[in-house]
């Protein structure tokens, strides 16, 4: 190769978005390419009339150097603040623990800041479903939507999805889909609540125990504009994979009787209720790999699902990507 190489990533999550953010200006065209109508996967935000939830990720943690090292960084730049709630443990109203112990971070004013920040500089294409990559016979990747429009030629493709969506965008390399089809992931039901006078509870979130629900946590954005008192709470993955095929009503009905049955709280009309079923929440039995390329076919997978089931995972998978890219990139043109 005797010029700039052009990447596509698939998937404008935190991976794709963190290894895009790492490879632009290095090469000659970056662009990332996203299903939804805006980026971040599973922080993204979900709105519900007036009301603003984080559904997804709720909070994230720190263990690696690098990572401290990014997340100083947010931290300077305002994207995100540690988060000092009160976790408990709850066990039919009885607040049984708390874990104060780990420092946990969170979004600001929303989780999902952390990727528009990200996305702000890069070559974004969103609503765009990349269902089909077809290898030139001059080496490179042209790629087509789920109409089969054509997208485009890249050099070097990065898909940057959930596993179950990388083992059928890219069978024909069976170096990556075959890990990737291996990796078995949770289903997790989310509940978005909203009262109109405040419920009063003590606790900002908590885990909970011998119940449909694994976790509640009051929903308070810094410069929140959610009027009243807002709530997310989160199926357990057996509850939810139970569940998995039922009608919204069914799953809302049943998610907010344990929610009574939890905090101990007389019922109360929410002013506003909805349900989203994560369907590929998060991977049980990750790779342990960073990240795959395969050089000969110049294609790349990145995810959580390589690393661990956290946001943590998700960015340092998107890092080891991008340093995979470069060093692949430098030995295509030396
Ligand atoms: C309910 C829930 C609770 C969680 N709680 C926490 C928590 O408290 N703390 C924590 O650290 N982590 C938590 N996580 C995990 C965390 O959200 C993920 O680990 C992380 O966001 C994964 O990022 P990713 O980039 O690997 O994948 P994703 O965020 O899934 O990004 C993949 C992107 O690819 C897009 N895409 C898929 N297929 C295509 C296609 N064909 N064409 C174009 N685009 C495509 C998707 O729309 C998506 O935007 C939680 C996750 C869930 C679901």
């Amino acid at each position: 190769m005797n010029r700039q190489p052009s990447v596509a990533i698939i998937g404008a999550g935190l991976a794709g978005l963190t290894c895009g953010t790492a490879i632009k200006g290095l090469v000659e065209r970056v662009r990332i390419f996203e299903k939804s109508i805006f980026p971040g996967g599973r922080i993204s935000r979900f709105r519900a009339g007036e009301f603003e939830f984080n559904h997804g990720a709720q909070y994230f943690t720190v263990n690696n150097p690098l990572f401290w090292n990014i997340v100083s960084a947010w931290q300077s730049e305002g994207i995100v603040r540690p988060w000092d709630g009160w976790i408990v443990e709850l066990h039919k109203g009885q607040v049984m623990n708390s874990d104060m112990a780990t420092q946990r971070f969170v979004g600001v004013p929303r989780m999902q800041k952390v990727v528009e920040n990200l996305a702000r500089h890069c070559d974004l294409v969103t609503s765009t479903d990349v269902a089909e990559l077809e290898r030139q016979d001059e080496g490179g990747w042209r790629l087509f939507n789920e109409r089969g429009d054509y997208l485009g030629a890249f050099d070097v493709v990065i898909i940057a999805t959930a596993a179950h969506q990388v083992s059928s965008l890219c069978r024909a390399i069976p170096a990556i889909s075959k890990l990737a089809e291996n990796v078995d992931m949770t289903v997790c039901w989310s509940g978005m609540l909203a009262f109109e006078r405040p419920l009063n509870l003590p606790y900002d979130a908590a885990h909970v125990l011998d119940s449909p629900l694994s976790w509640i946590s009051r929903y308070q954005m810094v410069e929140s504009t959610n009027p009243g008192d807002c709530w997310v709470l989160h199926a357990s993955p057996e509850w939810s994979q139970q569940y998995a095929a039922s009608f919204r009503g069914r799953v809302m009905h049943a998610m907010l009787e344990a929610f009574w049955t939890a905090t101990d709280l007389a019922e109360r009309k929410p002013s506003s209720a909805s349900v989203h079923c994560w369907k590929h929440a998060l991977p049980i039995n990750p790779i342990d790999q960073d990240s795959l390329f395969v050089e000969s076919e110049a294609i790349g997978a990145c995810g959580d699902w390589c690393t661990a089931p956290r946001i943590e995972g998700a960015v340092l998978s998107g890092f080891s990507m991008a340093d995979r890219v470069m060093k692949f990139i430098n030995k295509s043109m030396s």
